[in-house]
């Protein structure tokens, strides 16, 4: 091992390490510790000490057991890897301070190889962990009050760290983390016959290697099991790298392996065990010189695994920078056979599976698609814009708040606008002028309202943020007058899943569900997927809006009065970067702060909606202390959460826990509790992995009250 290799281990904090468990079966995971819990006293020893492991992780550190090791810088995108066998001697003589007492085990790793590897694929992204959670190094000795504190630690260190699953079988928190993943490791092992990359004295050996994996977001494809397993099988395209084929060539010799994705926000962290299948002849997807499809035998996930430090000024001190090399093509959209599906109806509305699902089933295709022409096109917010359509004339001819438009699009509007068809086409009349043979389907969420849009003025619309090759074209060259195939309306994320229990009385009286005064709805978006909580919350405004009028209707034909009972509590709770790109920013103030005059005005039983909107953007404020901006926006959401209805932009903040809580006040937090709440939820794959961690990990929400809608493909 090189000198500078062994300097680029003992500056990570990070070590990803590939090995087996007791049954053979490779898993990828990783070490973590302060600089310099990785150490290499001479160019054949690693030592690793004062290090913390992934809770419940099988891969066994044990005197015997083949690592493979894994250096990455993903600020400089250097990285070396490193293969080896643990020794069973202990490493005394590497320290002269004895370890911790709750400290890891000492292990001493024999180096077999260390090599360089190819940075291509990996997106620059600051990392940083609280130090303060970390085991302290033995060498670096402690001071007496430091020591103090290390006696303490050990449990504080991992305080937060729980397996929230394991098993066989996937479920939505899982798959949000895969499929909005553009990085992972994998594990591989070897025994003989693997490649070893030309060092010929090591093709007989035995070992295991771990290797980095980088792609665009969703690049890991959830893809229908062939074989009609539980779970989706994991297909990725293995891009052109440095040709030394390690991964691929243990595959060909044994097919087990071990994946490891970080949710890099939150620090969560997902082990999978199972097999991949390389497929050589496949350059279907984008990049591709060939295919991997991984099946997942069994799952770890944990939260908080890696200390992530989450606080405002780290967290948005550095965006993600994608690596230049990733393809710039989309992938190809799934054919109807290859899209997986929920076995099982959860809480999670997946919105691709849903939609794909339904096009199988042919519930989604009707013949032939109707034209429907654009009536009007405005900006929603910065990048996002709305457009109306004329209702169609045939079918399908309704909606229902929440549900989704399926629009068919000739297969050439996926490609760059480079290869596409010239912009001057634009997007209209597309079913009928395919340049190219084929068609792709594109679904956004209808932002009208039944009733009050499309009933009343004969129009539906959408809202689309300008996000890659279609929504691209349909920004830049979609007007009035021209015309989109609209294939259908559907999708179950609706009102209905947060509306209580209509009670007898007032089903008898034909007002549908009534507000119940201790039944909380929660409805939480990250970014664009405030289009179905717009839509929903829009929709209770105008079911109260209507109960109510029908009330002072019966009120004034002679019945005692025109209270309808108590109101409804409503909590939105909306992140978005900077408030520029806020859809809807606008029309949920209004309506929050309508509900809070007619609050003020109506009394406690005038069957209304007490609307409290909280809008927190995350970028951090020039100039202001992201500690003061955390304290201002949790007290401005506790002075919300005591008000009935309101509207509060709170700026440089996460929607973390804290001011989840501050938002929903004691009352609220009962509520959720006990079971009387309903929550939705619709962001980004982080976001709502990390709001259901939140509401049902630690605010105690039942599970089967969090629905989640996916953006994702
Ligand atoms: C239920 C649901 C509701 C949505 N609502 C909204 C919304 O209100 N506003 C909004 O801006 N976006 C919404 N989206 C996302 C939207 O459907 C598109 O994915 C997004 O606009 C990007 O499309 P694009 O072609 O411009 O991007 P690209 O980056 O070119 O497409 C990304 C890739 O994703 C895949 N893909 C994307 N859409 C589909 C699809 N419909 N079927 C199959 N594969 C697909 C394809 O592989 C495609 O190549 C929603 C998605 C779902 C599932």
């Amino acid at each position: 091992m090189p000198r500078q290799h062994a300097e680029f281990y003992e500056q990570q904090s990070l070590f990803y390490v590939g090995g087996r468990d007791a049954t053979g079966q490779p898993w990828a995971s990783v070490l973590v510790g302060r600089p310099g819990f990785v150490s290499a006293p001479d160019s054949s020893n690693l030592i690793l000490q004062s290090y913390r492991r992934l809770p419940e992780d099988p891969l066994l550190l044990a005197p015997g057991a083949h690592l493979g090791g894994l250096g990455i810088d993903l600020v400089t995108r250097r990285r070396n890897r490193v293969n080896g066998t643990v020794l069973a001697e202990p490493a005394a003589s590497v320290s002269a301070a004895p370890p911790a007492p709750a400290a890891a085990p000492v292990v001493r790793v024999a180096v077999d190889l260390s090599f360089g590897n190819c940075p291509k694929y990996i997106q620059v992204r600051d990392v940083r962990l609280r130090q303060d959670q970390l085991p302290p190094l033995p060498s670096a000795a402690p001071s007496p009050a430091a020591a103090q504190h290390t006696a303490s630690a050990p449990t504080a260190a991992t305080a937060g760290v729980v397996v929230r699953g394991r098993g066989k079988e996937l479920g939505a928190a899982q798959l949000a983390l895969i499929a909005a993943a553009d990085t992972f490791f994998i594990a591989t092992s070897y025994s003989g016959g693997g490649n070893r990359g030309g060092a010929r004295e090591l093709q007989n050996a035995v070992g295991c290697d771990i290797s980095h994996r980088g792609g665009p977001p969703g690049f890991l494809r959830l893809e229908r099991d062939p074989r009609g397993g539980p779970n989706p099988v994991l297909r990725w395209a293995d891009y052109a790298g440095n040709n030394m084929f390690q991964t691929l060539g243990n595959l060909a010799t044994d097919a087990r392996a071990g994946l490891l994705i970080v949710d890099w926000a939150t620090g969560d962290t997902l082990q999978l065990a199972g097999t991949a299948e390389t497929d050589f002849q496949d350059r279907s997807l984008p990049g591709a010189q060939r295919s991997v499809r991984f099946t997942v035998t069994h799952f770890i996930h944990a939260a908080g695994a890696l200390p992530i430090d989450t606080s405002a000024a780290a967290a948005a001190a550095k965006p993600v920078q994608f690596s230049p090399y990733l393809p710039k093509d989309a992938p190809p959209p799934l054919a109807p056979g290859q899209v997986w599906t929920p076995r099982t109806a959860g809480a999670a509305h997946d919105g691709a599976a849903a939609v794909a699902a339904a096009i199988a089933a042919g519930a989604v295709a009707p013949a032939p698609a109707e034209q429907v022409e654009v009536v009007s096109v405005r900006w929603a917010a910065e990048g996002i814009k709305t457009f109306e359509f004329a209702m169609p004339k045939g079918q399908p001819t309704s909606y229902v708040a929440g549900q989704y438009a399926v629009f068919e699009f000739p297969a050439c509007y996926e490609r760059p606008a480079a290869e596409g068809p010239p912009a001057s086409a634009s997007v209209a009349d597309t079913a009928a002028s395919c340049c190219c043979g084929g068609t792709i389907t594109r679904t956004w969420t209808l932002t009208s309202h039944p009733a009050a849009d499309s009933a009343a003025r004969g129009t539906f619309s959408i809202t689309v943020k300008r996000a890659g090759a279609v929504s691209g074209r349909m920004h830049d060259a979609l007007r009035p007058g021209d015309r989109l195939a609209l294939r259908a309306f559907a999708g179950d994320f609706t009102t209905e899943l947060v509306l209580p229990p209509a009670p007898a009385a007032a089903a008898a009286a034909g007002l549908g569900a009534a507000p119940a005064p201790d039944h909380l709805v929660l409805l939480l978006a990250g970014g664009i997927g405030v289009t179905p909580i717009w839509a929903v919350v829009n929709d209770l405004a105008q079911r109260a809006a209507a109960a109510a009028a029908a009330a002072r209707g019966k009120g004034a034909g002679g019945s005692s009065g025109s209270s309808s009972g108590a109101r409804q509590r409503v909590v939105v709770l909306y992140s978005v970067r900077r408030g520029e790109e806020a859809a809807f920013r606008s029309e949920l103030r209004q309506l929050a702060e309508a509900a809070a005059e007619a609050a003020a005005a109506g009394g406690a039983d005038d069957g209304g909606l007490d609307v409290q909107v909280l809008l927190t953007t995350t970028a951090a404020v020039p100039g202001m202390d992201p500690g003061r901006a955390a304290a201002a926006a949790a007290e401005a959401a506790a002075v919300l959460a005591a008000r009935r209805g309101g509207y509060v932009e709170a700026a440089g903040v996460r929607l973390g826990s804290a001011l989840v809580r501050a938002a929903l006040g004691p009352a609220g937090l009962e509520a959720l509790r006990a079971g009387r709440c309903a929550a939705m939820v619709c962001g980004p794959g982080g976001f709502m992995a990390a709001v259901e961690r939140t509401l049902v990990d630690e605010l105690g929400l039942p599970a089967d009250r969090l629905h989640s809608e996916s953006f994702a493909y």
